[in-house]
């Protein structure tokens, strides 16, 4: 188990480290010592990252006909969090170490400690830290526990009065429930309809850690799913099966992918059923998304503070109702992490250990990686240089790369998880034809230029 845990931690660092040497992600504003709980995309990162949110898209929006997609303000009236809910109760339990003055996530520090916090009080969670005697990581006394609200406060405008104050969305659903009127009255979509939407979020954590698993600023894809009432277990199960589907899209093995049915009292205020999909992090097995039955809380919300109808006539009928609401609830990061940790492979090559990301191709930042076999041979250069010209235009993905030998461009290259290498050599001036060698079985085999191009 020690042995286990520790072979675990390693692979973390190992992934946080070429995440951050090859150019996927670095600590937020780290020139200036970090800012805890931020992360900044680098040119493969980002790549990646948009490859995750493209597929996203295009399996969710695009090959659907029932799913609209918008992109709302992530500043909105402050109404819309008191109405949902989010100014009462988006809290998380807190306690101090009262020495440091560190705070951490109660919750957290009872699971560390073998204990279970779920469905309990805060003063509930305090007798349970005494009886325990547990500590803070320093070794500590806490405080008792309290609640903290996880919404950034801003205000809008030049007057910093209590009717400037907004808040940093916690959640991209909100700008949903909100734009579900406009949608209807633009489209007026038969039932069950969607809206799905990509953006940040921001959630100030107590203790944000585990790289870009818990940040405090990150990227969700929602879909809120518009049902009748009374069809809302069928929806349920589609989405089910269709976050299925998107966990096997990204390459996650399905035995690594896990369900855990929520408890009530470890629900969110406003559902009535969630199923959490965990997957086998480095850092243990934990949420990678959710999928949440709303019922019909929001909508209702906005009608109680706005009294605005939100009802739904069924076409053709008299029949009204204010629909119910399934949500798949996707965290960009998390994605990526789990896509990270799939694709994070150690094997031996001719008696050395090669680290590579077995990535699957639809999501690898770069395809193809293109070489001349020396860079001081300008007729080889030129011919690789044509070949690259050709394979970005019709692919984009492609890098040229000319610098160390090819055996370490090899390297370089199986790091970042580029599917295909191409050669340009000496042969290539007679016949037309290069090398391609292949990441995963290091397999090489000559091809011609027009069948590769093609
Ligand atoms: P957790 O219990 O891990 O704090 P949550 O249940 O609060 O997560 P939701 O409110 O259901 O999370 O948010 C939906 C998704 O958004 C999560 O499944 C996750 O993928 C992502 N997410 C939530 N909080 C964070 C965060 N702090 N950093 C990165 N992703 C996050």
């Amino acid at each position: 188990m020690v042995q286990n845990s520790q072979k675990s931690g390693e692979k973390m660092e190992r992934i946080v480290s070429l995440a951050k040497r090859r150019g996927f992600i670095y600590p937020g504003s780290d020139m200036y010592g970090g800012l805890s709980g931020t992360w900044d995309f680098g040119p493969l990162g980002v790549t990646l990252k948009r490859n995750i949110m493209q597929l996203w898209w295009k399996l969710f929006v695009e090959e659907r006909d029932d799913m609209y997609g918008v992109d709302a303000a992530i500043l909105m009236n402050q109404k819309v969090w008191q109405a949902s809910g989010h100014v009462d109760t988006f809290t998380d339990p807190l306690v101090e170490d009262l020495e440091t003055k560190q705070r951490f996530r109660a919750d957290h520090l009872l699971k560390e400690a073998g204990l279970s916090p779920e469905g309990l009080s805060l003063e509930q969670m305090t007798q349970l830290i005494k009886d325990n005697d547990v500590k803070s990581p320093n070794g500590n006394a806490l405080s008792e526990v309290r609640t903290f609200n996880m919404m950034f406060k801003t205000t809008v405008g030049p007057i910093d009065d209590d009717t400037s104050i907004s808040y940093l969305r916690p959640e991209t659903a909100q700008g949903m429930f909100t734009n579900y009127k406009n949608v209807l009255d633009s489209f007026y979509p038969d039932l069950p309809f969607g809206l799905a939407q990509q953006g940040k979020a921001f959630r100030n954590e107590i203790s944000p850690r585990d790289f870009i698993f818990r940040s405090r600023e990150f990227e969700q894809m929602e879909i809120e799913y518009f049902v009748d009432p009374a069809k809302w277990e069928e929806a349920f199960e589609h989405w089910r099966q269709q976050v299925w589907r998107w966990t096997q899209c990204l390459g996650l093995p399905d035995e690594n992918v896990h369900e855990l049915e929520v408890q009530e009292a470890d629900r969110a205020h406003y559902s009535k059923r969630t199923i959490d999909f965990e997957f086998d992090f480095p850092i243990g097995k934990e949420e990678l998304l959710g999928l949440a039955y709303r019922t019909d809380f929001d909508l209702r919300n906005i009608q109680n503070a706005t009294a605005k109808n939100m009802e739904y006539l069924v076409k053709g009928t008299n029949t009204k109702f204010v629909p119910h609401v399934i949500e798949p609830s996707f965290g960009v990061e998390r994605a990526v992490m789990a896509v990270l940790t799939a694709a994070f492979t150690e094997d031996e090559v001719n008696g050395e250990t090669r680290t590579y990301l077995k990535l699957p191709e639809h999501l690898a930042p770069i395809k193809y990686a293109v070489s001349p076999l020396v860079r001081n041979k300008t007729e080889l250069v030129a011919k690789a240089r044509e070949l690259y010209d050709g394979l970005k235009k019709k692919h984009g993905a492609v890098m040229w790369d000319e610098n160390g030998n090819i055996g370490k461009r090899y390297r370089r290259q199986d790091e970042i998880g580029t599917p295909h290498c191409v050669v340009v050599d000496f042969q290539t001036l007679e016949d037309d034809t290069v090398t391609i060698r292949e990441r995963d079985t290091t397999q090489q085999r000559r091809v011609p230029i027009e069948e590769l191009v093609k």
